[in-house]
């Protein structure tokens, strides 16, 4: 699916989080969003998930408005890896599956697509998270909400901050793993400037106090 922005502004009160922002990401394509914290680039991802109405500008998806696609079926086509995950106080098989099932090769794949194998096979699948996620670190939550978005049969994946908690053997390998996934349409809110990582994205978006301030290859 493609996604087009078309100038859009956002402000939280006085503040621009997004100003004059416009581009467009052809299907299946990777593009890395770059730029300093409160540039608005979490804002951006939450308005293409459909969490703001008031905004100006219009964001497209295949051509169709967001306004005018359901909320239900906005979350059947994105998916998003988030900086702050929600961790039920379940199973991590739970937590993973979101209660869906899926079979086990599947499973198992996002797994260790997500680098949560070794919990896994130490701990059990049917290691408890704890409330909130309290048994889990910050990178295993993480892993957990990349584990989801690879089971997930979105077209478009977003993915914000989601090596932050990673040490760096395991944000590669994550990276990686979004790399790989050419059927999605990826926008990926990186703080990586490693070159061969980025030498990897179709395009490069900067932004910088809401505004665009680069757009390129590497
Ligand atoms: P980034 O992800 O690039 O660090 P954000 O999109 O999170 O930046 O934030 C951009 C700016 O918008 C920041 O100044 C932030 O404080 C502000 N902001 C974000 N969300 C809200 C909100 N819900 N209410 C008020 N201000 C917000
Ligand atoms: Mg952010």
């Amino acid at each position: 699916m493609y996604v087009e922005l078309k100038d859009i502004n956002k402000t939280f009160g006085d503040y621009k989080a997004s100003d004059h922002v416009s581009f467009g990401i052809e299907k299946g394509k990777l593009i890395g969003l770059l730029g300093p914290s409160g540039s608005g680039k979490t804002t951006l991802l939450h308005m293409i998930l459909g969490y703001f109405d008031n905004y100006k500008g219009s964001i497209q998806i295949d051509g169709k408005e967001l306004t005018e696609i359901s909320s239900d079926s906005l979350h059947s086509l994105i998916t998003i890896i988030q900086q702050n995950v929600f961790v039920f106080d379940d199973s991590i098989m739970k937590n993973v599956t979101m209660y869906k099932d899926f079979d086990n090769q599947r499973i198992d794949g996002a797994i260790m697509a997500a680098g949560l194998t070794q919990l896994v096979e130490t701990k059990g699948s049917d290691y408890q998270c704890g409330e909130n996620g309290k048994n889990l670190s910050g990178g295993e939550k993480q892993r957990v909400s990349i584990a989801r978005a690879m089971l997930s049969n979105a077209s478009i994946l977003l993915a914000d901050e989601a090596t932050a908690a990673l040490d760096t053997t395991n944000a590669q390998n994550v990276i990686r793993s979004i790399l790989e996934l050419k059927d999605m349409t990826r926008i990926v809110v990186t703080h990586s400037l490693n070159r061969q990582v980025l030498s990897q994205f179709d395009h490069i978006i900067v932004m910088k106090d809401g505004e665009i301030v680069d757009i390129g290859t590497f």
